[in-house]
């Protein structure tokens, strides 16, 4: 079955996604790992992906790194990589500058070892000084001990004119001691000494996008993602399908609010989702088990056994037959509701009962 124009639901794969698409393109923190540990599943789930003949590339808005730290890292644990398998945002920021400005041009860097490293590879000579006259500035996150100076530097420069392109705008980042400044935030500051606006290459944007597809050549992408506001959207925006995983940042309610271009093409707990056929959410009227949906506002959407529909202002979730049922069979049917109801907008219905019998 193929998803509604309107994004309404999710879609269903009809066989295996690591076989109907070529290539994953994984974001990282909350979708592979969380900190310094492997999800649960996601070792077992990639390797057998991989050998079902799907390509498997690391798409991350994380500047610092260079990809060969960030492929050791992941094989470090149990994920094998290479550094080719590896997409930043410094890279993609790096190829955004090297379009615009000639061969060699000097650029200001106020970020970490992984954007110097992408400038020298597009041709760029990274300098450091106001005073060494760059043309441009390149902002990317540079860790907890970047110092003060690199703001002086950076602000000096664009206010002498040079370009500002920034690596992405992530405000916050997950840290070992929680939630810390991202270079979203660094890039605030620069812009109150600046009053300037930077071009900026991270998720969701294209140029991130433009970067993943070039560097892996996939010709049926799947972005696999926790985020809505960059994965999702960054998909949505380069109209690739997408898959959203509920290991990271993203919760079942957040996921009913979605507007559509935060609505993933699928969802699933976890990366063994890339090993299954993604379920048909169908009418519950064509539904043999869907009796309850007659009394529905919108009608009712049936998957797995479950039925949800929208009833006054509460998403109502109602199982047929025995047993449990997969609970995400009841979310996928519930997102059917919601973003039905909703149409263009965000749903504001009250889901609460409906998500605690699913266990959310
Ligand atoms: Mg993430």
């Amino acid at each position: 079955m193929s998803q509604d124009s309107a994004g309404t639901r999710p879609r269903g794969s009809g066989g295996m996604l690591s076989e109907r698409y070529d290539t994953a393109l994984l974001d990282l923190d909350g979708v592979v790992y969380r900190g310094g540990d492997a999800v649960p599943h996601a070792v077992d789930a990639l390797a057998a992906a991989r050998k079902a003949g799907m390509r498997l590339a690391y798409v991350t808005n994380n500047a610092l790194r260079p990809p060969g730290a960030v492929a050791a890292h992941l094989t470090e644990l149990g994920v094998p990589a290479e550094a080719e398998d590896v997409i930043t945002s410094a890279q993609a920021v790096a190829r955004l500058i090297a379009d615009r400005l000639p061969e060699g041009a000097k650029v200001l860097v106020i970020g970490g070892e992984g954007l110097r490293l992408a400038l020298r590879e597009r041709g760029l000579t990274p300098v450091d000084r106001a005073d060494d006259e760059p043309v441009a500035v390149a902002q990317g996150y540079g860790g907890p001990d970047m110092v003060w100076r690199r703001f002086w530097e950076a602000s000096a420069a664009i206010n002498r004119g040079a370009l500002w392109f920034a690596s992405n705008t992530d405000l916050t980042i997950p840290s070992p001691l929680g939630i810390v400044p991202g270079n979203g935030a660094a890039v605030e500051v620069v812009r109150i000494a600046t009053g300037a606006e930077p071009e900026v290459a991270g998720k969701p944007l294209p140029p991130m996008h433009r970067e993943t597809i070039l560097r892996t050549g996939a010709r049926r992408p799947l972005v696999v993602g926790d985020r809505l506001d960059t994965d999702i959207e960054g998909a949505f925006r380069g109209q690739v399908d997408s898959l959203l995983v509920l290991t990271g940042v993203t919760d079942a309610r957040q996921l009913l609010a979605a507007e559509p271009r935060h609505r993933p093409t699928y969802v699933d707990a976890d990366l063994r989702g890339l090993l299954r056929a993604q379920p048909d959410v169908a009418d519950a009227t064509d539904a043999t088990d869907g009796t309850d949906a007659a009394d529905a506002d919108g009608g009712g959407f049936a998957c797995g056994g479950w039925t949800a529909s929208a009833r006054g202002d509460v998403l109502v979730l109602d199982r047929a037959g025995e047993g449990g049922g997969d609970p995400v069979d009841g979310l996928r049917a519930l997102c059917a509701a919601a973003w039905t109801e909703a149409g263009d907008g965000s749903c504001g219905l009250d889901a609460g009962k409906a998500l605690s019998r699913l266990g959310w």
